[in-house]
């Protein structure tokens, strides 16, 4: 399988390299990802954090955006000044989700601004934000999990999704566009879409029972194994970046319109947050997405 490792030339302080649909870029320490296809729809701004940038100190080191993993919450709230001095807004613009692997899609308004960062969530059990109104951050969190961002430039509205193996085989990036398609009157055939960051084929081992629940979910995809790769007779090896990919195929998301990450979080997890590198002694990234 292909090296997931990310090569990093510094060049100055903007951006500093650049593999397929992905910007690298910083600023002075702070790095982060974007994606092209986002931003040329010109109506976007996004970004997903890396673990560097960030005033936390050891496993947590530096970028963590977690106030529940042990961080002092100075430490977080500071962070959270750095990630919206990229996006160009303040701390209480950002509205975090709360993800328990749910397909649940929350739809956020200026009223939730700052809801998981400056005050307490009155929701839970929220895995998918989406909203059309300019200014509101949408943040979703990850160390492992597949990060979804869909933009809607017809009608101006906007979706962000945390997917891991049960959010995938539940089709969370499908079910997220039928909220947009519900509140906004979004169509697939709109949209552009950009699955972020997260653990790749090579480093994602499951068990059977895992295997079976993606073949049954995806029965055209049964003995592809770009999907599942069989190690042994327990143990397989899961895509969750091309079981996205399918989803968004699927319910009709051209293939033009989907940028799919090539950057493992395990296989670089020096420089981002891996759950499966860390045993779980790990800290949060971001992804985070606004209409401006
Ligand atoms: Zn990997």
């Amino acid at each position: 399988m292909a090296d997931k490792r990310i090569q990093i030339v510094r060049q100055g302080n903007r951006e500093v390299c650049r593999e397929n649909y992905f910007r690298i870029e910083s600023e002075k320490d702070l790095l982060y990802f974007t994606f092209d296809g986002l931003e040329n729809t010109g109506i976007v701004k996004h970004c997903f954090s890396s673990r560097l940038g960030g005033v936390s100190k050891e496993h947590l080191g530096t970028m963590n955006l977690s106030y529940t993993r042990g961080d002092e919450q100075e430490n977080v709230d500071e962070n959270y000044r750095r990630i919206a001095r990229v996006l160009g807004c303040q701390t209480d613009d950002i509205v975090c989700s709360d993800q328990t692997h749910t397909t649940n899609v929350r739809k956020v308004t200026t009223k939730d601004k700052g809801k998981g960062v400056i005050t307490s969530r009155d929701y839970s059990d929220i895995d998918g934000l989406i909203t059309n109104e300019p200014g509101v951050v949408l943040a979703t969190f990850y160390a492992d999990c597949v990060p979804l961002f869909i933009v809607d430039p017809v009608h101006r509205a906007i979706g962000l999704s945390h997917s891991g193996w049960r959010g995938t085989v539940n089709r969370m990036g499908a079910v997220t566009l039928q909220g947009m398609e519900r509140e906004y009157g979004t169509r697939p055939e709109d949209v552009q879409v950009a699955i972020g960051p997260s653990i790749c084929q090579a480093c994602y081992e499951v068990s059977r029972d895992v295997a079976e629940a993606f073949r049954e979910a995806f029965p055209l995809q049964r003995e592809n194994k770009k999907l599942l790769y069989q190690k042994n007779e327990e143990k397989f090896q899961l895509n969750l970046w091309y079981a996205n990919e399918c989803v968004f195929r699927e319910a009709g998301v051209p293939k033009e319109q989907i940028e799919v990450t090539d950057i493992c979080t395990c296989c670089n997890s020096d420089i981002l947050f891996s759950h499966r590198a860390s045993k779980g002694m790990r800290g949060n990234l971001g992804a985070f997405l606004m209409l401006k």
